[in-house]
């Protein structure tokens, strides 16, 4: 995640809050954990009742290796050509791929050899900006730890290998750079403050070292030299540098941009790497994966949910499974908002956040989805919702730390609520609203929350108990799989109706998306097990047979829903959050 921020709210409220919320770091570092898949895992939920843990993607290691073997060959170039001398590196980051990795790509062209590195950063173990969660929820720490076993074994198979090093990339990228006497490090830019710091800090450390003549990349170069960060873009879908308008003009308005980036710009083909990217430089101990135990986090046995694997193998195997094996994107745009097993919708997220998964591959796996079985509504929406994640990133730029702030990119002043104790029924499960349970507990088990379950949570914690939203975004970004800040304090801040488009701003009503989302109970009684004896329509409003509700609803606890309680509130009922109702 990325803050810090000038905004002086921020730092107002870090010196005000009570100390005992920073209790929480030691005991939910011990309460999440590492899920193990058991050997009945299947990929699809069979009964509400079923504990099993179902694997994303669910294939078997023989089947996800083919997959990948097959994509690299598909996607590698045979007449790509090496032009460069000397070695480069290339610091990982949140890129952690081989196919269509620009960095890796130009480094491999400007270079006779290449080092790639990956620096474990003991800040992304510490703890939330404001409220004192840690960064990195073991669950998350799981899933990068597989993402890097599997980068280092496609590297590996390559011709190359993934050198692992605890420490600061400020500390060791010049250190190698020096040792190795390389001219360049490339590297895929970020957009937040604190990845932005970490960038400035690698720069000025290659400044002071200084390579001779001969290290460089340039056959004419006759005197020292310092080693180069070189920063590429590469997170996106569309590239920044085909934006029809400048990122500070970018409109506040995810529809007017949208039609302005279908309009005026292509997204680019997948960059093309030889199947071979050796030498790599010889080094005699490149490192090891870590141990979750080692990042100072303990495992835990899933008992159920969704057990996401990491890495780039896994990435590709789960857009081969719901493209191509089950056939699910001509149906997505129906299944999107449903909560319940790995099939509703395409799962890709954790791999996007962890750059497992190239955002411009799906894309070109779509147009070949088109071409080769059909294009409709649902094929088209898969981009639809990427470009969502396009906007995010690009926002991110244009509003810089604004979007931590409590205020929100547009500086709404608003009174709000820190109460420990209702946050702490939200945060682990116990509010009495079985929607709201259910999806917290989703969360905590397995990192994961459908889209619809996060609008709904935050809708909750936001609008019916009046809490400071920044809360719940940094129990969000503790927990999530798929945390990226861009999108996680971009959507944080549309739902608590501080985000960039003032229209973005609605009330989730529980009756209501518990009636359309989950009819039969079936969601909630998959995470909330006491639910299942209860009949179906009963499930969702339990009355006294679930817990008490810690708070009432804003606008009622009923479950039948009327066209005049949809109105915008902010003008006519003096509430204290705007907004219209879904
Ligand atoms: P699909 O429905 O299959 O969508 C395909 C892809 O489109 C997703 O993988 C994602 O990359 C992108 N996408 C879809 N919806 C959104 C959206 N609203 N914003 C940005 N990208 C989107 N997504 C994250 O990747 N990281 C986060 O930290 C994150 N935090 C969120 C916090 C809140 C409060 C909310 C409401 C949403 C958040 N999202 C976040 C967006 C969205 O919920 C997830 O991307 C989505 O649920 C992931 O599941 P999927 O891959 O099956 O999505």
């Amino acid at each position: 995640m990325a803050i810090l921020p000038s905004c002086s709210l921020l730092s107002q409220r870090k010196l005000t809050y009570p100390s005992s919320i920073f209790a929480y770091s030691s005991q939910i570092r011990f309460r999440l954990g590492f899920q193990i898949m058991d050997s009945t895992s299947k990929s699809e939920p069979k009964s509400v009742s079923s504990s099993t843990v179902y694997q994303v993607p669910g294939l078997d290691s023989h089947e996800m290796d083919s997959i990948a073997e097959k994509t690299f060959e598909r996607f590698s170039s045979k007449t790509v050509k090496r032009n460069g001398k000397g070695i480069s590196i290339v610091w990982y980051r949140n890129d952690l791929r081989v196919l269509d990795n620009e960095a890796l790509f130009k480094a491999w062209v400007s270079s006779e050899a290449i080092l790639p590195v990956y620096c474990i950063d003991p800040r992304l173990f510490e703890t939330t900006y404001c409220f004192g969660f840690p960064k990195t929820g073991a669950l998350r720490a799981q899933f990068i730890i597989e993402c890097l076993a599997d980068l280092k074994k496609n590297l590996m198979k390559k011709g190359l290998d993934l050198l692992i090093q605890h420490g600061k990339p400020e500390d060791i990228l010049p250190s190698l750079a020096k040792a190795f006497g390389a001219h360049t490090v490339y590297a895929h830019k970020e957009t937040c403050s604190e990845e932005l710091q970490v960038e400035r800090l690698v720069t000025r450390g290659l400044r002071r070292v200084v390579l001779s003549p001969a290290q460089g990349n340039s056959t004419s170069s006759s005197s020292t030299h310092n080693p180069k960060l070189e920063l590429i873009w590469g997170s996106t879908m569309y590239h920044l540098d085909d934006l029809p308008i400048s990122v500070s003009s970018l409109p506040d308005v995810y529809t007017q941009f949208r039609k302005s980036v279908e309009a005026k710009c292509a997204i680019r083909g997948c960059i093309r790497l030889p199947n071979s990217l050796g030498p790599a430089p010889s080094i005699d101990d490149w490192g090891h994966v870590p141990s979750i135990e080692q990042l100072g986090l303990h495992s835990e046995k899933a008992t159920k949910g969704m057990r996401f694997l990491g890495g780039e193998t896994a990435a590709l195997s789960r857009v081969s499974e719901y493209f191509w094996k089950k056939d699910l994107l001509k149906v997505y745009k129906e299944t999107r908002n449903a909560m319940l097993g790995p099939d509703y919708s395409t799962k890709f997220s954790p791999w996007l956040a962890s750059g497992s998964l190239s955002p411009r591959f799906i894309c070109e796996e779509v147009k070949r989805y088109e071409k080769e079985r059909l294009a409709n509504d649902s094929t088209y929406w898969v981009l639809f919702e990427l470009i969502w994640r396009d906007y995010f990133r690009f926002l991110s730029i244009k509003y810089g730390n604004s979007i931590f702030c409590l205020g929100g990119p547009r500086k709404v002043e608003r009174g709000w609520s820190q109460e420990q104790k209702l946050f702490e029924s939200w945060r682990n499960g116990c509010t009495g609203y079985p929607l709201i349970d259910a999806n917290m507990k989703e969360l905590s088990a397995t990192g994961f929350m459908s889209n619809r379950g996060r609008q709904i949570v935050c809708s909750f914690l936001v609008r019916d108990m009046g809490i400071d939203w920044r809360m719940g975004a940094e129990w969000f970004e503790t927990c999530l799989l798929d945390y990226d800040p861009c999108s996680n304090y971009g959507n944080w801040t549309y739902g608590a109706g501080v985000g960039n488009d003032p229209r973005e701003d609605r009330y989730f009503s529980i009756p209501k998306q518990a009636q359309t989302y989950d009819p039969e109970g079936e969601y909630v009684a998959y995470w909330l097990p006491e639910l299942l004896a209860l009949p179906k329509d009963k499930r969702n409003f339990p009355g006294k047979s679930y817990i008490e509700q810690v708070v009432p609803l804003k606008f009622g606890n009923t479950n039948r829903h009327n066209s005049q309680s949809m109105v915008r509130r902010s003008k006519f009922g003096g509430r204290p959050f705007p907004g219209h109702r879904r």
